[in-house]
């Protein structure tokens, strides 16, 4: 893991040497100024060198400006390293992302990815350069101001060491629970968060149910446990702080009293004693980054393991070592005994499924909801491979094609329309980016919804709100339409949506639907009489097996399954 950690530095690898070399440099230079005080008070001074006064203040001043530039350098570029380290993670999760297939979808929470992606993301890139900086910064203030004191007085520089195994405990201990309580608290943040996100996002249910103050005790519920989480991690930061601080000052306290008895004993100087008073100074800054290195260390390695725990998830659809594309892409389809079951069930949901489409037909499948009539036509595009059996395109088995290739060939409507947050131009052009605004003005027109657009005061660069709700359900799917119209794939899967529309958006669909399909080989799972009655066959499907296939009015005849479902009016 550590390697793979380390890759992340290599492209910046000037950045990061920079950053610590800069460290390193201000580290030593903030331990020599004690060390001149010292020269001053004890020599200079005394001697009333003047010109040795001047020079010790002008170098001094220098010091303090050089520190300053350096520690501009490190707070910039050291940032900048992490934010550059960020980019790069943050592109190669999202990349990988995007590769994953369905059933890792299926299987995951989005707010999981979202938190890989911003929290722990960012959690790495402050880890990265701070971890390595306050290790170098900490070790060489405390390391080298122990090396002066030790020079200048070995017994009061004892004493110095004596309180940091007592403060570094403190800090270890106190400073660990103040940040679980943060975690705490950020965990109650999310919890209110998700609350709020549920209840505004099922607004009409809890009006339509009158559940208002329901949802009042249910925010009053997390609301109260975000308070308590606060509190009491304001309590441990009170106590952190108040003891460190108390702790700090009788360090000083020490020393400035073993400074006092060796004086009295005759054993150091005044100016010594100044000098001391000044490590401390300096070394009380490296103790808390050395208490924070290790949580913060801790912190960065777990968010790291969480990237790369996403990052090792193979797709479990990749294209085969000789996947192949062909041309050109007549149409016909073969299901051949297919047999299929989610990895999260162990069930088959679909049970050697048999049946073909010839180029430029129309067949529509039906049967009741959790027959599995959409996880059949999910197979075509490979959203999810059979256990058993093959799909073949033109003779041509779907494994051994580029998913890419496969996928630009199927045009999908989905019943569940997804719009993108944007205006409707981006959703229609998102069928082919690189289309002109002719060509999508002419399949706005093919998809009846044109002259609706029009009638918008924006026209086609109205925006249609998050997954397009200030749009009707009709008003969606006939985006959908025209986005797959200027796709213009030789294959089509309609998914017909269940809900009821009205009439007239309806017909609207139905006569685009039939438009699109026209002189291409069109599967449709059917909700509806006026669909089943137009296509060339019907497949019917009944808890994952293929009971019958036929014409509307043969299947009709034989009065079996179908003719219960129409009887039952289900389509
Ligand atoms: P239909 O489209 O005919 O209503 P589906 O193909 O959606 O039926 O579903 C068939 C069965 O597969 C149902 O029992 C459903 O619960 C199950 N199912 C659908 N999608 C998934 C999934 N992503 N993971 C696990 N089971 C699923």
């Amino acid at each position: 893991m550590i390697k793979r950690f380390i890759a992340y530095y290599k492209p910046h690898r000037l950045l990061f040497f920079i950053d610590m070399g800069v460290a390193l440099l201000a580290s030593v230079l903030a331990i020599l100024i004690p060390s001149m005080v010292r020269t001053l008070l004890n020599t200079h001074i005394p001697d009333k060198n003047i010109r040795a006064i001047v020079i010790s203040f002008l170098l001094m001043l220098l010091i303090y400006l050089v520190k300053m530039v350096f520690e501009f350098i490190r707070m910039k570029w050291g940032h900048i390293l992490g934010v550059r380290m960020e980019y790069d993670m943050r592109e190669d999760i999202f990349g990988h992302i995007q590769k994953l297939s369905f059933n890792y979808f299926d299987n995951t929470k989005t707010g999981h990815i979202m938190s890989r992606i911003s929290n722990d993301l960012n959690t790495i890139a402050e880890v990265a350069h701070h971890a390595p900086e306050d290790l170098i910064l900490s070790v060489f203030l405390v390391l080298g101001s122990f090396f002066f004191m030790f020079r200048f007085n070995a017994v009061l520089a004892f004493i110095a060491l004596a309180p940091l195994p007592f403060m570094l405990l403190w800090g270890i201990k106190y400073g660990g629970k103040m940040r679980q309580g943060f975690r705490r608290v950020r965990r109650k943040i999310a919890d209110i968060n998700s609350t709020v996100e549920n209840s505004v996002q099922g607004i009409r249910e809890v009006k339509s149910y009158a559940n208002e103050d329901l949802e009042i005790e249910k925010f009053e519920n997390v609301n109260i446990h975000f308070k308590m989480a606060k509190e009491k991690m304001y309590t441990i930061m009170g106590i952190f702080y108040s003891g460190f601080h108390f702790l700090s000052d009788m360090y000083y306290l020490l020393v400035i009293a073993g400074g006092a008895w060796l004086y009295l004993e005759g054993r150091i100087t005044p100016s010594d004693i100044v000098a001391f008073i000044l490590y401390v100074n300096i070394i009380l800054n490296p103790i808390q980054r050395l208490m924070n290195f290790t949580e913060q260390f801790n912190q960065g390695a777990a968010s790291f393991e969480r990237f790369t725990e996403i990052m090792d998830i193979e797709p479990d659809i990749e294209d085969r070592p000789h996947a192949r594309t062909f041309r050109p892409v007549k149409g016909k389809i073969q299901v051949d005994h297919v047999w299929f079951k989610y990895s999260s069930s162990p069930d088959w949901i679909l049970q050697d499924i048999h049946f073909s489409v010839a180029e430029g037909e129309s067949v529509a499948i039906v049967g009741e909801s959790g027959a599995g009539k959409s996880t059949i036509v999910s197979l075509i595009p490979r959203f999810y491979e059979p256990q058993r059996g093959t799909i073949s395109i033109d003779g041509h088995d779907i494994m051994d094609l580029k998913q890419r290739f496969l996928r630009e060939n199927i045009g999908l409507v989905q019943q569940n329309v997804f719009l993108f947050d944007g205006t409707i131009r981006e959703n229609i052009m998102y069928g082919r980016p690189l289309a002109d605004e002719e060509q999508m003005v002419e399949a706005a027109r093919y998809a009846n919804i044109y002259d609706f657009i029009l009638s918008l005061p924006d026209g086609f660069d109205t925006y249609v709100g998050e997954r397009g709700v200030k749009l009707s359900g009709g008003q969606k799917q006939r985006i959908s339409i025209a986005r797959v119209f200027l796709k213009n794939p030789p294959l089509l899967i309609f998914d017909e949506a269940t809900s009821s529309l009205d009439t007239e958006s309806e017909s609207l669909i139905q006569e685009a639907m039939f438009e699109l399909s026209r002189d291409r080989t069109t599967i449709i799972i059917a909700h509806r009489l006026s669909t089943v009655r137009h296509v060339d066959k019907i497949i019917v499907l009944n808890k994952g097996r293929l009971v019958e296939e036929g014409t509307h009015g043969s299947l009709l005849q034989k009065e079996g399954f179908y003719h219960k479902l129409y009887t039952k009016n289900l389509i």
